[in-house]
């Protein structure tokens, strides 16, 4: 069988909605494909003296509802259809969170763990020269990704503001607090996630304070969606990294196993826990279950064995379709990564708001304004969901495409 790209991912799921919300065919067509792809070679002087050229994209979907929006990743395996296939994920993501902004994303094919400080300054200053004709406040706002964060961001705004003579904070989201950056951002994706949480937690009658919750991944959204789950009084009782899990019925205090991660590098050896794989955390007993590593990780080969009630995606594509056929037939409730992890774009679109306005607001509006739009944006999906009588992705996906849909419509796009 030929393997299916991102992209083929991303198609297939927008068919799929489409017969559900009986989309006119033209506008569908028109969906299918980014608006502009940007490719484009980079050639960085490396330590050696040698120059190496590095190639990129910057991939914009649909900007129906506000400038294009999404992060810029740094990774061997970028291609263009994976960078095609996550700026139309990200038009639903801003879509189903209810934020005025499109769908964008870019990458650069390399790895930065085997580059040195000045050649990752050096790589991503050109990178963000070579699109910056593309971007802007106005029209694309790209922000971090995998293997990306404040610094790059930080020299990526400078090279915009040299090039356009001027300060344009809102050209990048994510940027370090000193420079533009928002209160919240950088554990905005786990607190959202925990939000989301809560929402499905009330529907599916699970309470918090008798609930076992085990997450998969320990970068950023995985340590900070267990710290949150625990601080509402949910009890952590497995934890993973990419080099195995640990477990541990009693419940951990996640900020211990973090202070523990610091310190050795991974969970493994964590104190008066049994040490587990990552295919073992997710067929665990427990309630909530939150796969926040990588893609594909429950699939038609486990997903029968889960015994969760209810899933959040805190990764992008953790569940294959396959897998989404026979959880929704076991009754397990799995809220999709469009949704559960759109609190990191929409601190981003906090962000940005408070660039345009040059009025930095405190820690708690920002808390109160992602709970608002994360609680929102779950109901509106649980309506689609009880509406259609589909599964909750296909339920984002519905509320997602119709509201970008709208804005096609009144725009005269179709
Ligand atoms: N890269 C993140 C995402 O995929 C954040 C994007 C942004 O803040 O624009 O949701």
């Amino acid at each position: 069988m030929v393997e299916r790209t991102p992209y083929d991912m991303a198609v297939e799921q927008l068919d799929k909605c489409a017969k559900i919300m009986k989309l006119d065919p033209n506008t569908h067509e028109m969906l299918k494909y980014p608006k502009r792809v940007l490719s484009v070679f980079i050639p960085i002087k490396m330590d050696n003296g040698k120059i190496k050229v590095f190639k990129g994209f910057r991939s914009q979907h649909n900007d129906a509802l506000g400038p294009f929006k999404g992060g810029v990743r740094y990774h061997p395996g970028v291609t263009i259809e994976e960078v095609m296939a996550l700026s139309i994920w990200m038009t639903w993501k801003c879509s189903v969170a209810g934020i005025p902004l499109g769908g964008g994303k870019g990458g650069i094919i390399c790895n930065p763990k085997e580059m040195s400080a000045g050649e990752l300054e050096r790589l991503s200053r050109e990178y963000f020269a070579a699109i910056s004709g593309i971007v802007g406040p106005e029209k694309d706002v790209p922000a971090p990704d995998v293997n990306t964060g404040g610094k790059e961001m930080a020299w990526f705004l400078d090279e915009f503001n040299k090039l356009n003579r001027g300060n344009f904070p809102g050209v990048v989201t994510g940027k370090p607090l000193e420079i533009g950056g928002s209160k919240g951002r950088a554990e905005a994706t786990g607190r959202g996630l925990s939000f989301v949480a809560r929402e499905a937690a009330k529907k599916l009658g699970i309470d918090f304070k008798k609930a076992d919750v085990a997450v998969q991944g320990f970068g950023n959204v995985g340590s900070y969606s267990a710290k949150f789950m625990e601080e509402f009084g949910c009890k952590v009782i497995a934890l993973s990294d990419s080099k195995g899990g640990i477990y541990n019925p009693k419940g951990f205090h996640v900020d211990d196993v973090e202070k523990y991660k610091a310190k050795n590098g991974q969970l493994a050896g964590y104190p008066g826990a049994k040490e587990i794989s990552n295919e073992d955390l997710l067929e665990l007993k427990c309630d909530i279950l939150i796969p926040a590593a990588l893609e594909n990780q429950i699939t038609a080969k486990n997903a029968d064995k889960i015994k969760a009630k209810l899933i959040l995606e805190g990764a992008n594509g953790p569940t294959t379709p396959e897998a989404d056929e026979i959880l929704f037939k076991k009754g397990v409730m799995v809220v999709p990564d469009i949704l559960t992890n759109a609190g990191g774009v929409s601190v981003s679109y906090f962000e940005w708001v408070q660039n345009l306005q040059n009025y930095y607001w405190c820690y708690e509006e920002v808390v109160q304004k992602l709970d608002r739009l994360m609680t929102d944006a779950f109901n509106a999906t649980y309506a689609a969901y009880t509406k259609y009588k589909v599964d909750m992705r296909m339920a984002a996906y519905v509320c997602a495409v119709e509201r970008v849909v709208n804005a096609m419509r009144l725009k005269g796009w179709c």
